[in-house]
């Protein structure tokens, strides 16, 4: 990539994300506001393509998921809404949000394979990575980076998908999704023991996919000097070998000190030595270009904060 132009960035983002409201939820609307607010106040917004989603088709989803799971969300919201899982509510708008949400980050991975941006950020809601093919769990109704992934691998745009998922919790969905999958290399680096109890060292992917999956369980006192330490051992010396065409990735930002559900100790440059080594990774083997589909992140106050630093250890904002 030419040193002197800026990255092209673009933002996947639909205001009906703001309508799956879980009301007194640490995962609500609020979070991408806080974030968005904090890109405008910061004049980061403006320079940033915004684009917005379409809904995921049901064939899409379903790569990932059951059918008759995506339906029972359809049936769930057209109802009124409800609990789907301990901790997952279901409001009237969250199966269109949830395939808005699938759409985004599949157009997101799409658009930078194409040469159309050099990084894409899917800012959605609801999360995915805890959603299995039949089950939402922690939060997660459609396992948007799996669903990401998938997309590409079935159409044939790549053979290799790396997914790299830093939030602070396990991601137990996309594991199962490409568990005995030859062609994803999973890495989750998460608090231990935690929620969802998955995500043990001993994890480490089956038949075609044996050695595909990185597990760094971490104790909750683990210094972020330590966390990044191993994390960039493990960009380069297990995933780069892998060769992936694109790197995708889960972004947590509950991975933040002051999170009121979390926190592994990051402080908020913490995170922009995050995307520096994501953006070091992605620039030896895939143009340089990444993919980022949100996850976690609750303390208001601070994930946009998270949010910027990270994108500039990406390279993703106008100027670097
Ligand atoms: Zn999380």
């Amino acid at each position: 990539m030419d040193p002197q132009k800026c990255a092209k960035t673009a933002l996947y983002y639909h205001p009906l994300f703001l309508e799956h409201k879980t009301a007194g939820h640490p995962e609500c609307p609020e979070r991408l506001t806080a974030m968005l607010d904090h890109l405008d106040n910061r004049g980061i917004l403006s320079e940033m393509e915004l684009v917005t989603p379409r809904e995921a088709a049901v064939e899409e989803i379903a790569r990932i998921h059951s059918i008759d799971y995506i339906q029972s969300i359809a049936d769930v919201s057209a109802a009124g809404g409800g609990d789907v899982d301990a901790d997952t509510f279901v409001a009237p708008a969250t199966f269109d949000a949830a395939l808005l949400a699938a759409g985004a980050s599949v157009d997101a991975a799409r658009d930078v394979l194409s040469g159309r941006f050099d990084h894409a950020v899917a800012l959605v809601r609801p999360p995915g990575h805890h959603a299995g093919r039949d089950a939402a769990r922690g939060f997660c109704i459609f396992n948007n980076i799996a669903v990401a992934a998938a997309a590409l691998l079935d159409e044939g745009r790549v053979g290799r998908v790396a997914i790299l998922d830093f939030d602070v919790h396990h991601g137990n969905g996309t594991q199962d999704a490409f568990y005995s999958d030859g062609r994803v290399f999973f890495v989750s680096f998460h608090r231990w023991p935690f929620y969802p109890g998955s995500g043990a060292a001993d994890e480490r992917g089956e038949g075609p996919g044996g050695g595909l999956c990185v597990n760094v369980p971490l104790a909750a006192d683990t210094p972020p000097e330590r966390y990044l330490s191993l994390w960039r051992e493990t960009l380069r010396e297990k995933v780069s070998p892998f060769e992936p065409e694109v790197v995708l990735v889960s972004a947590g930002f509950d991975l933040y000190e002051r999170d009121p559900i979390a926190g592994l100790g990051f402080a908020v440059e913490d995170f922009r030595a995050l995307g520096e080594s994501i953006a070091e990774l992605a620039g030896s083997i895939a143009g340089g270009r990444t993919v980022t589909v949100l996850e976690g992140g609750y303390d208001l106050g601070g994930v946009g904060r998270c949010f910027e630093e990270y994108l500039a250890g990406l390279g993703a904002l106008a100027g670097d």
